[in-house]
């Protein structure tokens, strides 16, 4: 019934809208053709088809930007603290102590008492072993007096004989970056060598040579007087504990050097060569970083 009235609805509305006279019928309801729309087309109730254009929101300043955040949760509180302190290794247990005096080198030499530039001086005028005959420079190491951390390698490369400095080739450059990822700048720290002239072809020095030049640095440890010796690879560690025992068995231990804690790690340019040994090397680093707390 109600289909139908529709039906008459829509084409009294139709009539009306082509100017045709209202029918008039006994007991039918006429709409009005002025409005239409009170006979609603089941589109009425559909929202217009052409949507609003989206709310545009003001520009939001680059600063004010929300940074995504890979690693962090929401919610989730940053860490405090420097990077090196999170998830520190724990200061491992006593390792070997070595108390042996300074070399006769230095014994009734004049410069006993002598300051770290005067050590250099000897060293560039050194010929106490072979490989004074082909450097360009020797290198005794540089470094505040002051300096609680003492970094000792092996011997000079190319590109430190030829520039006279420590550990300025691709791995003196991971030695800076070690160094300032444990809040302890390179400028901060005395980095020195075993030897001081470097040996052709960057082959191991020789015992006799590392005999020869070890007074040197055994005088500088001496006027240094560091709070902490970091031995990177196993000539520094083997030369100054007096030991043949592998890098790997000397790690991860603090030994003492005449009153000096002393920890061994690997050389930087045995991290370029393997680094599945950066972790171990982080952690010696900061378990050296932690004992310059203690004792700074
Ligand atoms: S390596 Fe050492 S002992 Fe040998 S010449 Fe150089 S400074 Fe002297």
């Amino acid at each position: 019934m109600t289909g139908a009235r529709e039906l008459w609805a829509r084409y009294l509305e139709q009539r009306a809208q082509l100017g045709e006279s209202p029918l008039v019928i006994q007991g039918a309801r006429q709409h009005p053709p002025e409005s239409p729309d009170r006979v609603p087309a089941p589109e009425a109730a559909i929202p217009p088809t052409t949507p609003e254009p989206p709310r545009q929101e003001p520009p939001r300043a680059e600063s004010d930007a929300p940074r995504p955040s890979r690693s962090r949760s929401p919610g989730k509180k940053p860490k405090a603290g420097p990077r090196w302190k999170r998830d520190m290794p724990p200061i491992p247990p006593r390792g070997m102590v070595v108390t042996a005096a300074t070399s006769d080198l230095f014994s009734e030499d004049p410069l006993k008492e002598a300051s770290l530039d005067a050590v250099a001086a000897m060293i560039h005028e050194c010929t106490q072993c072979g490989l004074c005959e082909n450097r360009n420079n020797a290198v005794p190491g540089e470094g505040p007096g002051d300096a609680l951390l003492a970094v000792v390698g092996e011997g000079p490369g190319a590109k430190e004989d030829e520039t006279g400095r420590p550990f300025v080739g691709r791995a003196g450059e991971l030695l800076t970056e070690i160094l300032a990822a444990i809040d302890l700048p390179r400028e901060q720290v005395y980095i020195c060598n075993v030897v001081k002239c470097r040996p052709p072809s960057n082959r191991k020095p020789q015992q006799d040579e590392i005999d020869a030049c070890v007074p040197y640095l055994h005088r500088q440890l001496e006027i240094l007087k560091p709070a902490v010796i970091l031995a990177m690879g196993g000539t520094a560690a083997e030369t100054l504990l007096g030991t043949r025992q592998s890098l790997g068995s000397l790690r991860n231990k603090v030994h003492e050097f005449r009153g000096t804690p002393l920890v061994v790690t690997y050389h930087p340019a045995a991290l370029l060569r393997n680094p599945n040994w950066k972790k171990p090397t982080w952690d010696d680093v900061r378990i050296a970083r932690q004992l310059v707390d203690n004792r700074g």
